[in-house]
């Protein structure tokens, strides 16, 4: 630390990122990216002479794909804002309706980036326990007195809530914004952009790192009311009005447009996890419902920690949280059938250690 750190932010801890490992030769199941490419269609749109364009700024209003974005949903165009990943949504979320007046609630364990935003920006944070079987409770979120923050389904457990648990929420709180993080709602979950025509304290979160196979584009989108969207656009127009890059907007747009490989990306990546869940709970481990693109096990023969050692020894990078109560588990991304095959082989291998 410098002598010259402002002082409130002493005391920050910093997100931690899953590892990005700089050795090839891993499989790689930690930080929840897609195993298919981008599709095809994206090559195509950032082509030589897109890339000879590099020294123009980008649009600041990303009108193209804001437009792919909102004939997707069947929305208006300026009920749609995007940003350089879903990451710096949630931050333009904290800057535009936080303060240490305003509280915000949110489920713990969950994404870890919400505690921290709530420190950077100053958030009077309420973290809302799951249940003991690890589920976001939604009664605990009616009629509070702050900003809620869910990620559906929730991480790094997967398991999703239903849109009348979400309506129910919507509902109870009316004077607070609802903010529903859906980084992985295309793996099995519903979305709740259709509540948009009745609830104007709805913001829908989505990224394009997931389940669009883009993260290494950072591109990620928010649609909600034009009263919220026009607050998160007078942020970013004040903060960073080129917060896109001219290639990332392209690549977004081909993605949104292209849905036939959308829609066998993601059916491949559910078939994939529901065999290898079947697969790993017939090895004994103890498997969370998901409705993501990884899945929360654990096993009462190795600790997390240990089973998390193991697999990297065996060059498998899965991803390990320390904390109770989930400190038992680990996070293991749906990769490609081989991957899961290779993982499963490893996992007997460790299981057979501790047997001796
Ligand atoms: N929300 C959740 C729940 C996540 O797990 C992630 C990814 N780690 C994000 C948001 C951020 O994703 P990105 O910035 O890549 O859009």
């Amino acid at each position: 630390m410098s002598r010259f750190l402002s002082s409130e932010f002493k005391g920050l801890e910093p997100y931690v990122p899953g590892e990005q490992p700089k050795t090839s030769g891993l499989i790689k199941l930690n930080t929840n990216e897609n195993p298919y490419g981008p599709s095809p269609k994206v090559l195509e749109a950032i082509h030589q002479e897109q890339v000879s364009k590099l020294m123009l700024y980008p649009d600041p209003e990303c009108g193209e794909l804001i437009e792919a974005i909102s004939e997707y949903y069947g929305i208006e165009r300026d009920q749609v804002m995007v940003g350089n990943g879903s990451d710096e949504i949630l931050a333009f979320c904290f800057m535009a309706f936080q303060n240490e007046k305003r509280k915000i609630w949110f489920p713990e364990p969950s994404y870890g980036f919400y505690k921290v935003y709530g420190d950077v920006f100053h958030a009077e944070r309420n973290l809302v326990p799951l249940t003991e079987d690890l589920r976001v409770d939604p009664k605990k979120y009616k009629n509070l007195d702050g900003t809620i923050i869910i990620a559906n389904p929730n991480a790094p457990t997967g398991i999703a809530l239903n849109l009348q648990e979400i309506e129910d929420i919507l509902k109870s709180n009316e004077s607070n914004l609802v903010i529903i993080d859906e980084a992985y709602i295309d793996f099995g979950a519903k979305s709740c952009v259709p509540f948009l025509q009745k609830y104007d304290n709805l913001l829908v979160v989505q990224t394009f790192s997931k389940s669009r196979s883009l993260a290494g584009s950072r591109v990620g989108f928010a649609m909600g009311s034009r009263e919220v969207i026009a607050d998160l656009n007078a942020i970013k127009f004040s903060f960073n009005p080129y917060n896109l890059n001219r290639l990332s907007i392209l690549a977004a747009a081909a993605a949104m447009r292209d849905d036939d490989y959308f829609q066998k990306t993601r059916q491949s990546i559910i078939r994939t996890r529901e065999r290898f869940s079947q697969e790993l709970k017939a090895i004994g481990f103890h498997v969370l419902p998901s409705s993501a693109n990884f899945v929360f096990a654990e096993s009462d023969r190795l600790s997390g920690q240990e089973y998390f050692t193991g697999l990297r020894e065996k060059n498998i990078l899965v991803r390990h949280f320390e904390k109770d109560p989930v400190s038992n588990f680990v996070r293991i991304t749906i990769g490609r059938d081989e991957d899961m095959d290779l993982l499963l082989t490893a996992t007997k291998e460790l299981l057979e250690r501790t047997a001796k």
